[in-house]
């Protein structure tokens, strides 16, 4: 295992839209920066990136190339690999990468994403982020008029079908292998036009590397444009793990929708100098909120890094004057005794 005794500022764990807007942030507050990222962003299968200002419809690649361009302009150091795990020290932290290397940092900032956990129907995890979609803000308007398939995987599944008829009035809603419905939920659906189809979805149709349609167990073909899916949004807390943090499950009603790690508005976990951001502490940020809760974080951070500076330099500040107080009293009191002495003479 390959250790130097560099020593960064902040080590940023992640290099995705939250870690890479902290570390252009750090670097510009003139703090040495490590990025380690192992280069699977959760938006990767998608094709563009939207609601993002100024950058709309940008290719995911491209946008991060342009972040790590900025943040490399400004002296971040970014490498290529992964983090596996960190060790909270006396004065900072160590961090230990999958290549064995070790780097140490005062700061950790950990923005390592979450993994979108797909169900297991046939076919579906290939069309991920293509045709098979979760997110109606990032890819409504791209099947606006199409078919779009509800595969019920939870309660809110009624919800997401009201929210995807909004792009869309030809919305079918399989209810899969989830209970029934309740009463109102039926009229709902029925008042915006939103059938539910029974029995479970086995596999997805495609043509012409395109999705067509689902094939449901009995054997009956829906054509699709699209299928929407609610997957588990787990947060990929390995490294916050070692540290001693525990994932936090977060629920709507009674349905564990995912996990992340509890932290402050601006980034603090339970262990001191260690600040999350992004997805791995927020399963609903998008990329927009993403790198502003990245920007978020750093700044705190060099808040903190500022603090620990000023402490320090008081204390520095105070030694030599405590060297210079106890010698003048010192001589001071010798010079007291002596003078004493004389008067006893
Ligand atoms: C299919 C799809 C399409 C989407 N489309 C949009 C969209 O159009 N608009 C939008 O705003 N949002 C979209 N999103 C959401 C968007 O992907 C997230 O909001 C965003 O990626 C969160 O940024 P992040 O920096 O928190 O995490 P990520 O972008 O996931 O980045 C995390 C980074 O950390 C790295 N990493 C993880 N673990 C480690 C480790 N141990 N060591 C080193 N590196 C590690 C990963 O490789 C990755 O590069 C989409 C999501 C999906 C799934």
């Amino acid at each position: 295992m390959s250790e130097t005794n560099q020593r960064y500022d902040v080590v940023v764990i992640g290099g995705g839209a939250a870690g890479l807007s902290g570390a252009l942030a750090l670097a510009r507050a003139r703090r040495s920066v490590l990025v380690i990222d192992s280069g699977s962003p959760r938006n990767a299968p998608a094709s563009h990136v939207h609601n993002y200002l100024g950058r709309e419809g940008t290719p995911p690649s491209e946008l991060l190339a342009i972040g790590r361009a900025e943040a490399a302009d400004y002296g971040a150091e970014i490498v290529r690999g992964d983090a596996v795990s960190a060790e909270r020290l006396p004065d900072g932290f160590r961090v230990v990468r999958g290549d064995g290397g070790v780097v140490r940092a005062r700061h950790l900032l950990v923005t390592t994403g979450l993994v979108d956990e797909l169900p297991p129907v046939e076919g579906l995890a290939e069309r991920w982020g293509r045709e098979v979609l979760h997110c109606p803000y990032c890819h409504g308007w791209e099947v606006r008029d199409t078919a779009v398939g509800v595969l019920a995987l939870s309660p809110m599944a009624v919800h997401q079908a009201l929210l995807w008829r909004q792009w869309t009035d030809d919305v079918v809603l399989f209810r899969h292998e989830q209970a029934d419905f309740g009463d109102e939920e039926y009229e709902q659906l029925a008042a915006r036009g939103i059938s539910v189809l029974d029995g479970a979805v086995a596999s997805l149709e495609v043509a012409d590397d395109r999705l067509t349609g689902v094939r449901l167990a009995g054997g009956t073909v829906i054509p699709l444009a699209a299928l929407v899916v609610q997957p588990r949004f787990t947060a990929r807390s390995a490294v916050l793990e070692s540290l001693g943090l525990v994932p936090t499950e977060m629920v709507v009603g009674d349905h564990v929708v995912g996990t992340y790690i509890a932290a402050d508005p601006a980034g603090a976990t339970d262990v001191p100098g260690v600040r999350v951001a992004g997805n791995v502490a927020n399963l609903m940020e998008q990329v927009v909120g993403s790198a502003a809760a990245g920007l978020k974080a750093a700044s705190m951070i060099n808040m903190d890094l500022v603090t620990e500076d000023t402490g320090r330099a008081v204390d520095a500040r105070r030694a030599p004057f405590s060297a210079e107080a106890e010698r003048q009293v010192t001589e001071r009191v010798l010079g007291d005794r002596r003078h004493g002495l004389t008067e006893a003479r």
